[in-house]
C-alpha cells in the first residue's frame, strides 16, 4: 500500500532545490556568521542576503526582519515582547479563541503572570470574526496588542487583517498577525496589511522545520526573550542558523514566483477530493468560511452516529491504517487525544469535533493520489457512518 500524505498544513516536504541550497552551509560554508574572519563573512553575507530577500517578499525593510527558530518562537516574541516593553502599564491583549496554541498559550501565560487584560473577538459558527465586537472591546486607556492570525491553520479561513488594522488605529493598538499558515500561499505585504508584527515559518512552504521569521515594524516597542550575544541586532541572542535562514528565504521567494500555479493546482485537488467523496456516497460538511479561505486546506465533518465511540484519534488512526495521513487540526494538539479547540470554539460537540478531519494539499500531490485517497477515505468512513 502506498502512503498518501495530505497533511501539508502540519508540514510540507522540503523541496529538492531547497535541500540543495542548504547543503553548502552544512559543509564547506560552516563559519559562524558573527565571526569577523573570512569564514564568518561568507555566511554573514548569505544571512543578510536571505534577510533582504524575505524583506523584499513581504514589503519590509531588511532591518525589520529577524530570523527565529520557528513560528511558535515568533508568536511568543510578538506577544511577550510587546507586553514586557510596557511592564507596569495597563495592557490589553485582544485575540480570538480560534488562534494557534502558540498565540493562545502565550496569551494565557501573560494573563496569569502579568495580569494582562484579555478579550476575545466574537465569531460565528464558520469562524468569521465579528469586527463590531472588536470595536466594542478596545479599551482606550490601555496599551493594546491585537493578535489575529492571517489565516486559520485548521479551517483555512482568511481573516480581514486590513480592516482590523484600520480599527486598531482608533486607539493606537499594535497589531500582530500570525501568518504562519498563509505565508507562501498568499502574497503578504506588511504595509498593505498595516501590521506591526508578523510571524512566518519555513516548514509550511517547503523549507525545513526549525526556522521562522518575525517582521517587527521600525519603532515597535518590544523586549527580547533571548539574552546573550548581540545577534539579530540584539533582538535574539544565539548563533544564527544560516543554512535554514537561506532555505526559508529561497522557499518564500520560490513560493511567490509559483503562487498562481500552486494555488490553482491545490484548488483543483480540493475539488477532486470533494467530488470523489460525493461520488462514493459519503455525506460531509465543509467547516469554515466558504468565501475567504486558503485553497489548500479542507476541514470536513462527517455525520458519524454518536453510538460510534470516537475516543481519542480513532478516525485519524483508521485513516492512517488505510495509508492516508491527515490530521484533526493542529499537529501540536493531535496525539493529545483532545478534540480540536477550534472546532469546539465553533460550537461543535466533542463527538462532532472528533468526527472531523483536516485534509491539506501541497504542490507535490497529484490528482491521481488525491482521487485514490478520497476512495480509501470513503471506505473507512462507510464503516463508521
Ligand atoms: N501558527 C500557526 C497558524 C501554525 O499553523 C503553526 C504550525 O502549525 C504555528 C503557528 C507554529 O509554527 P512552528 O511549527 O514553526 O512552531
Amino acid at each position: 500500500m502506498t502512503r498518501i500524505y495530505l497533511d501539508n498544513a502540519s508540514t510540507t516536504p522540503v523541496a529538492p532545490e531547497i535541500v540543495e541550497a542548504i547543503m553548502p552551509f552544512l559543509s564547506e560554508q560552516f563559519g559562524n556568521a558573527s565571526s569577523i574572519h573570512a569564514f564568518g563573512q561568507v555566511t554573514r553575507n548569505a544571512l543578510e542576503l536571505a534577510r533582504e530577500e524575505v524583506a523584499k517578499e513581504i514589503g519590509a525593510k531588511p532591518s525589520e526582519v529577524f530570523f527565529t527558530s520557528s513560528g511558535t518562537e515568533a508568536d511568543n516574541l510578538a506577544l511577550k515582547g510587546t507586553v514586557l516593553a510596557r511592564l507596569g502599564e495597563p495592557f490589553q491583549m485582544i485575540t480570538s479563541k480560534l488562534e494557534h496554541k502558540a498565540v493562545l498559550e502565550s496569551v494565557y501565560w501573560l494573563q496569569k503572570k502579568f495580569k494582562v487584560a484579555v478579550d476575545f473577538i466574537a465569531h460565528d459558527e464558520r469562524g468569521r470574526l465579528d469586527l463590531d465586537d472588536l470595536k466594542k472591546k478596545l479599551r482606550p486607556n490601555y496599551r493594546q496588542l491585537i493578535s489575529i492570525m492571517h489565516a486559520n491553520n485548521e479551517l483555512g479561513n482568511i481573516n480581514p487583517i486590513k480592516e482590523i488594522t484600520a480599527i486598531a488605529k482608533s486607539t493606537n493598538a499594535l497589531v500582530h498577525t500570525d501568518a504562519v499558515q498563509s505565508a507562501g500561499k498568499l502574497k503578504l505585504n506588511v504595509d498593505e496589511l498595516g501590521v506591526d508584527l508578523m510571524a512566518i515559518s519555513g516548514h509550511k512552504f517547503y523549507a525545513p522545520k526549525g526556522i521562522g521569521a518575525i517582521y517587527i515594524r521600525t519603532g515597535t516597542p518590544i523586549e527580547s526573550l533571548l539574552h546573550g550575544g548581540t545577534h539579530e541586532r540584539n533582538r535574539r541572542a544565539s548563533t544564527e542558523n544560516v543554512a535554514f535562514s537561506v532555505a526559508l528565504a529561497k522557499a518564500l521567494k520560490q513560493s511567490h514566483a509559483e503562487l498562481q500555479q500552486i494555488n490553482s493546482h491545490v484548488a483543483l485537488l480540493r475539488h477532486v477530493f470533494l467530488e470523489t467523496l460525493t461520488k462514493n456516497g459519503v455525506p460531509f460538511q465543509v467547516n469554515g468560511d466558504s468565501e475567504h479561505h486558503l485553497p489548500h486546506i479542507l476541514n470536513l465533518s462527517f455525520p458519524i452516529p454518536t453510538k460510534q465511540k470516537l475516543a481519542g484519534d480513532v478516525l485519524l488512526l483508521a485513516l492512517d491504517a488505510a495509508g492516508i495521513a491527515v490530521s484533526s487540526g493542529s499537529a501540536c494538539t493531535s496525539g493529545t487525544a483532545k478534540p480540536s479547540h477550534v472546532l469546539l470554539a465553533l460550537g461543535k460537540t466533542e463527538h462532532d469535533a472528533r468526527a472531523s478531519v483536516r485534509v491539506s494539499f501541497s504542490k507535490f500531490n497529484t490528482v491521481e493520489e488525491v482521487t485514490e485517497a478520497a476512495r480509501r477515505f470513503a471506505d473507512v468512513l462507510k464503516r463508521l457512518l
